[in-house]
């Protein structure tokens, strides 16, 4: 849609929140890049764009757009920028796009880590509202065996510093990442992560094994044995709720990756989520066809 007016290059991915976002790449690729069933960034090599640049994207979107009220800077990480480059974007913003309300951005526990508590104060103070974080999973095991290069307590003090901050935080965890062996495990800690962060959005997936990623070839080896995608995933995510206390906190499972959409507002509609999986479970559900699932 803003191929002719901002500069994109290879695959941009933005949550389904952003939909309506103008979308800013900010820097190119995944800062990690390293997770198994990852294949959003596997083509690029990892760089931050040149500062100019970036800001020459947001003048020409201001040029072409009479009104941008929500603006995403991707790729995968895009908060590793120094807080420099972020504070000239965000004035930049203020300064272009009075109608913006919100601007937020995809972000890696280690660049929240990686911030001081006053730099990611400031950077909401300038306009940074909201940043999506992957948690994928709560279990220390699986996230090693996943190569994700951080442990489910430094997720837990990134997601608490982006709070202490004033951000609007959304965490997205991947049902099915432990497969049949680790799956207990998986929905019980991913449940307490997410009780220990309080964030204010879950976003929960289903696993897609992409063929090119490193899960991918495993898989063909014989070396990760997936989850039943139906009856193993609600299974799951009915343990995974269970242990999930977030009062207030909006839960999404109504992305393309999932056979069975949920939504509700924790802990409010925990019950009537929780009894909708027994319902799919006992084949009273109609489930997404396969051909509609998709990262
Ligand atoms: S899951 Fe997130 S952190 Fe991991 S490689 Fe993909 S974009 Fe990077």
């Amino acid at each position: 849609m803003y191929t002719d007016v901002v500069r994109y290059e290879g695959a941009i991915f933005r949550p389904p929140s952003e939909a309506y976002s103008l979308i800013i790449q900010s820097t190119i690729g995944c800062s990690n890049n390293t997770c198994h069933f990852c294949g959003a960034f596997r083509e690029k090599v990892f760089r931050l764009r040149p500062l100019e640049e970036v800001l020459e994207d947001l003048f020409r979107a201001r040029a072409f757009y009479t009104r941008v009220e929500r603006i995403f800077f991707a790729d995968g990480d895009a908060l590793i920028r120094p807080t420099e480059d972020w504070i000239a974007l965000l004035d930049c913003i203020r300064e272009q796009f009075p109608e913006c309300t919100r601007v937020s951005t995809y972000a890696s526990p280690r660049s929240l880590l990686l911030k001081t508590p006053e730099e990611l104060t400031q950077l909401r103070q300038l306009g940074l509202a909201m940043v999506y974080m992957g948690l994928e999973s709560g279990s220390d095991t699986v996230l090693e065996d996943m190569c994700k290069n951080a442990t489910a307590a430094q997720i837990i003090e990134a997601g608490h510093k982006a709070k202490a901050a004033g951000m609007k935080l959304s965490v997205t965890a991947i049902s099915g990442l432990g497969g049949q062996e680790l799956w207990e495990e998986h929905a019980v800690e991913t449940g307490r992560a997410f009780t220990a962060m309080k964030p204010d959005y879950i976003g929960l997936l289903t696993l897609i094994i992409e063929p090119q990623t490193p899960l991918g070839a495993r898989y063909r080896r014989g070396e990760f044995h997936p989850l039943d995608p139906t009856d193993g995933v609600f299974r799951e995510t009915k343990l995974m709720l269970e242990h999930t206390d977030c009062d207030g906190c909006i839960f999404r499972s109504n992305h393309a990756s999932n056979y069975l959409p949920l939504g509700g507002t924790l802990n409010r509609d925990r019950a009537a989520m929780i009894a909708r999986l027994d319902s799919a479970l006992a084949g009273g559900q109609r489930l997404r066809p396969d051909w509609m699932r998709g990262l």
